[in-house]
């Protein structure tokens, strides 16, 4: 069984502002990703998956059809956990130097990065990763999730609506620039990096 207390938020719901309200935390974390957790655990329970690790659930419901559920809930489970073990606002670092190197400069990262979070269409998530050891950026659908591939991720955006609705509403754009520009903690991704 799964709690929120395992995928602890490390700031107040407040910490965001103004780049992310104290709403969409408490509705986005509070709410959303309670409810995957939820949903997981009611959706595992009594069977083989019960007593796994949550990355073993994604990887093995992955490679069933019938475990769809599963693997949906056990991945937004781990994106979401990601996603916002990577935020802090303002706190001083910035795109690594290799990564900002393997993309021609650190700006030309950020717009590479910001296109590809606006080229999501409908549902989903984008994401810097390590593929055979060089950054990378890739989107995924709903809940899809680079582990599920065997694929390290460094850093991870929430484009689903009701990560920005609230303080957003259509203007995704304005939502990936607030996160690239004062919401990453870069020093993570960096960490991520290893
Ligand atoms: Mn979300």
């Amino acid at each position: 069984m799964f709690s929120l207390e395992q995928f602890p938020l490390v700031f107040e719901a407040e910490h965001f502002e103004p780049y992310m309200s104290r709403d969409t935390i408490n509705f986005h974390y509070g709410k959303h990703l309670a409810t995957y957790i939820k949903n997981l655990n009611d959706l595992i329970a009594g069977t083989g998956y019960e007593k796994m690790r949550l990355g073993e659930i994604i990887v093995k419901s992955a490679e069933s059809a019938a475990d769809k559920k599963i693997f949906n809930n056990a991945a937004q489970v781990f994106n979401h956990d990601f996603f916002f073990r990577g935020l802090a606002r303002d706190n001083g670092s910035d795109v690594p130097a290799d990564v900002a190197d393997a993309f021609g400069g650190r700006d030309k990262f950020l717009a590479e990065f910001k296109n590809a979070a606006l080229s999501v269409f409908g549902s989903g998530w984008t994401w810097l990763v390590i593929e055979n050891g060089k950054p990378k950026i890739i989107t995924t659908a709903n809940a899809d999730t680079p582990v599920a591939h065997g694929i390290k991720p460094a850093l991870t955006l929430d484009v689903w609506e009701h990560a920005y609705y609230l303080d957003y509403q259509n203007r995704r754009g304005d939502f990936i620039d607030a996160f690239l520009g004062h919401l990453v903690n870069w020093k993570m991704v960096e960490e991520n990096m290893i």
